[in-house]
């Protein structure tokens, strides 16, 4: 394979993704529907396409980086015919149903059609921080994997192409979850006067110590055994995660982040788990 490729939607994502082709030494096309956004990756030597079309016959991978899958589906909409035998790269996030419709209707015009999820940020894109999820055709990895390497670590995870869509959504969730753990404990331990940054002091090392929970606890789902040697029954946990709602609201913090797992904890409760390990409550978010 060449080692011409094109990027199609020049955010701030996009734009990052370019910048580590160029500076990789591929012939990088890009195509943005706000041409301006190209201009600078121009000047630095990427090739500028007039059209969806211009873009998508000058490579044989065109990746694809829009704000989501109706940009996607709309900026191909026209030029999909053209993609036969090319192999599309499709980092734009999605959804598992979308991921299959555009891996079906690019596929029907004989495209070799993977999907990627970025976990990364556009700073890190080309650092070994950054990797990215793939699936779907494993032709089309292969063929592409040397060029792809430039964003960061890849990770084939299959020949379905909602894999990477779905760990990635996933892996977003973790984070979300982190994120809004820690805005409502911030948000508390705010309301008897500490700082952020005071706060920072405790709340790193106690989920850095967290962390390393997170093996026992995938054990414990993969065998499905939630009740061996346990050392913080759910019946105790919960106690905390009550007080902590309820001091909340006494706190005047809103206790809406941390609703959800009261809920799910007082569900496994109610079904007899109170010596259980927490692990536990991810039978009630299966079970619908
Ligand atoms: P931006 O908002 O910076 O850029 C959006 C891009 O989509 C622009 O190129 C925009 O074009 C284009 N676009 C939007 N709607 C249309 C449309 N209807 N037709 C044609 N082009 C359209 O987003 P990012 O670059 O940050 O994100 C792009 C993808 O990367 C998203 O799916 C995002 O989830 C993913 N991603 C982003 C990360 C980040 O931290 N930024 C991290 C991981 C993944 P125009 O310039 O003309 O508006």
């Amino acid at each position: 394979m060449s080692n011409c490729i094109t990027i199609i939607g020049l955010g701030a994502m996009g734009t990052a993704l370019a910048n580590a082709l160029i500076e990789a030494g591929n012939v990088t096309t890009v195509w943005n529907r706000t041409q301006a956004r190209a201009d600078t990756l121009v000047a630095r030597g990427a090739r500028r396409a007039e059209t969806v079309q211009e873009a998508i016959d000058v490579s044989d991978v065109i990746v694809l980086c829009l704000t989501d899958y109706t940009a996607a589906e709309a900026t191909l909409a026209d030029a999909a015919p053209l993609l036969a035998g090319k192999t599309v790269v499709n980092l734009t996030d999605g959804r598992p149903d979308e991921v299959r419709a555009t891996a079906g209707r690019l596929g029907g015009y004989g495209a070799l059609y993977l999907d990627g999820g970025i976990m990364a940020t556009p700073p890190m894109i080309g650092s070994s921080h950054a990797f990215i999820l793939y699936s779907g055709s494993a032709d089309a990895f292969e063929g592409a994997k040397e060029q792809l390497a430039a964003f960061g670590q890849s990770h084939y995870l299959g020949e379905d192409p909602v894999l990477a869509a779905v760990n990635d959504l996933a892996l977003l969730s973790a984070m979300y979850g982190l994120f809004g753990g820690y805005l409502h404990a911030t948000a508390l331990a705010g309301s008897v006067g500490v700082t952020a940054i005071q706060f920072l002091a405790f709340v790193e090392p106690w989920l850095a110590a967290m962390m390393t929970a997170l093996p026992d606890l995938a054990e414990r789902i993969d065998s499905g055994d939630h009740a061996r040697d346990v050392m913080s029954n759910l019946a105790m946990q919960s106690v905390a995660i009550t007080n902590i709602v309820a001091a909340s609201r006494s706190q005047g913090i809103d206790p809406a982040f941390m609703d959800p797992i009261e809920r799910l904890a007082q569900k496994r409760l109610a079904g007899g788990f109170g010596a259980d390990e927490i692990s536990g409550i991810i039978e009630g978010m299966r079970a619908k």
